[in-house]
């Protein structure tokens, strides 16, 4: 049977209210030894879903707060079990005295994640949506968010699921031929089979796919803004740091563990720290010039290309125009207020994606935004049909999509059926361990171990 487990749920910070998480069969008692209601009830009596106000006392009987604790009946709990949670005042003492008088009354420490195991392991969710409630926790921005929530929904796993169901049914097919070969089975077509095949390839294709931009959208991209001296850069810089910022947070973290600050440029968290020693000085000499910032723009995820439009082009836009080639980046043709004297087809020649945007005046700023997000295929991803979030998600398609094109290239070469079949089953252990319905304890440990505690 499992044990009685809590946590301080809420962040490792002060705050307006701090929650703490008790949970097991025998939490409403635990919450009963530390909480005392105003009107006198006692929380086993109570039913789920129930606010109840009163003090929290600690072994000795000392006073530690008020509180409210909401009592939660198995299964209807996120866990599945009984669940009660003690809502505080948030300071991180007080929570710690609180939590210490609810492991004095029975609990033991939550390890990591420990809460969305149990949900796991009571099948209040699979793995995939138990990952997808760190990418909720972690959003930085409404697309993430949205793909995240998606994910907690469950339409990652019914997408999976349905590329099984394909699978199923075209191994289905083959084992009733390897089982009967002589009987009056019907031939297996080969035709179906390469069909259903084509399909299951596809699908997990454009899943793969959706691992980088989902990953765009939460982690943010590292964005390096180049251009020669006077093209605009540090007025660029100023227009961006005026967008609304955006907390970034490592995939596995939360907001615990905030990596760096960033600014949203539409939905899409932009990481300018690498950038921001252009703005340290105004002597063009000592600016991050063309020269220094050629070598970072070959391995930069996102580069906006600053050209002054109202400048001849120079060599060191046509060097900065080659580095470029095969990045993704967005050239803007700065100053278009002025006189216009760059070669403007060149530009248009040589970038996919161009916009004229003045960088003092932020005209032109929504068609940057419109840019950024086609250049990194943010525009097109849409959450409800599915988004990887995790490496281990990533793996499992990928192993699938393996087993299938092995499928496929047995059938191709004319090998035996059996050979197919093993290749589909290899597809579809793959992806039923990526919901976790057949699933090692080390692969669900590694999962959860990545949660913080109190999750
Ligand atoms: P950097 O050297 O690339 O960082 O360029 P700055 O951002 O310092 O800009 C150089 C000069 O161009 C400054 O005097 C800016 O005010 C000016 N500038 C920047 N953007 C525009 C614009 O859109 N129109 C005009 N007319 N001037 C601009």
């Amino acid at each position: 049977m499992p044990n009685i487990i809590a946590a301080i749920s809420t962040a490792q910070a002060p705050g307006g209210i701090g929650v703490i998480r008790i949970s097991g069969p025998g939490a409403i008692e635990v919450a009963d030894r530390v909480f005392f209601a105003k009107k006198k009830n006692k929380l086993q009596e109570a039913k789920g879903y129930t606010a109840h106000f009163g003090e929290i006392r600690d072994e000795k009987g000392e006073k530690l707060d008020e509180a409210v604790v909401t009592v939660f009946r198995a299964p209807h709990s996120f866990t599945g079990e009984d669940v009660a949670e003690l809502s505080c005042h948030g300071g991180l003492y007080l929570l710690r005295r609180v939590l210490s008088a609810v492991y004095a009354a029975g609990a033991s420490p939550a390890g990591p994640g420990e809460f969305t195991r149990r949900a796991f392991l009571n099948g209040k969710m699979d793995l995939a949506q138990a990952e997808a409630v760190m990418g909720v926790i972690g959003a930085g921005g409404e697309q993430a968010l949205r793909a995240a929530r998606a994910g907690q929904d469950g339409a990652l796993s019914k997408k999976i699921n349905s590329i099984r169901e394909n699978l199923i049914l075209l191994a289905g097919d083959l084992a009733a031929w390897a089982d009967y070969p002589d009987d009056d089975v019907p031939q297996v077509d080969e035709n179906l089979l390469k069909d259903g095949l084509f399909r299951a390839k596809n699908t997990l294709q454009e899943l793969l796919a959706t691992f980088d931009t989902g990953r765009i959208l939460r982690e943010g991209v590292d964005t390096v803004i180049a251009g020669r001296p006077n093209a605009g850069k540090s007025s660029l810089m100023n227009l961006l740091s005026g967008c609304e910022r955006s907390i970034v947070t490592e995939y596995a973290g939360t907001t615990r563990d905030v990596v760096e600050e960033t600014v949203l440029l539409g939905d899409v968290p932009l990481k300018l720290a690498d950038t921001a020693g252009i703005r340290e000085t105004d002597d063009p000499v000592e600016q991050i010039g063309v020269h220094r910032a050629l070598g970072r723009v070959e391995n930069a995820q996102l580069v906006f290309a600053v050209f002054d439009v109202s400048r001849p082009l120079n060599d060191d836009d046509k060097k900065l125009t080659e580095a470029l080639q095969g990045v993704p980046c967005v050239a803007i043709v700065n100053k278009p207020d002025l006189p216009a004297a760059a070669d403007e087809d060149y530009l248009r020649q040589n970038f996919a994606h161009i916009v004229f945007l003045s960088a003092k005046t932020g005209d032109g700023f929504e068609a940057l935004k419109k840019e950024t997000e086609l250049v990194l295929g943010t525009a097109g991803l849409d959450p409800a049909a599915g988004v990887l979030f995790t490496e281990r998600q990533r793996n499992d398609v990928r192993r699938a999509l393996e087993a299938v094109t092995e499928a496929e290239d047995a059938l191709l070469l004319g090998m035996t059926l059996d050979a197919v079949t093993v290749s589909l089953e290899g597809a579809l252990s793959a992806l039923m361990e990526l919901t976790g319905e057949r699933v090692s304890d080390a692969v669900v440990d590694s999962v959860f171990e990545r949660f913080c505690v109190g999750k």
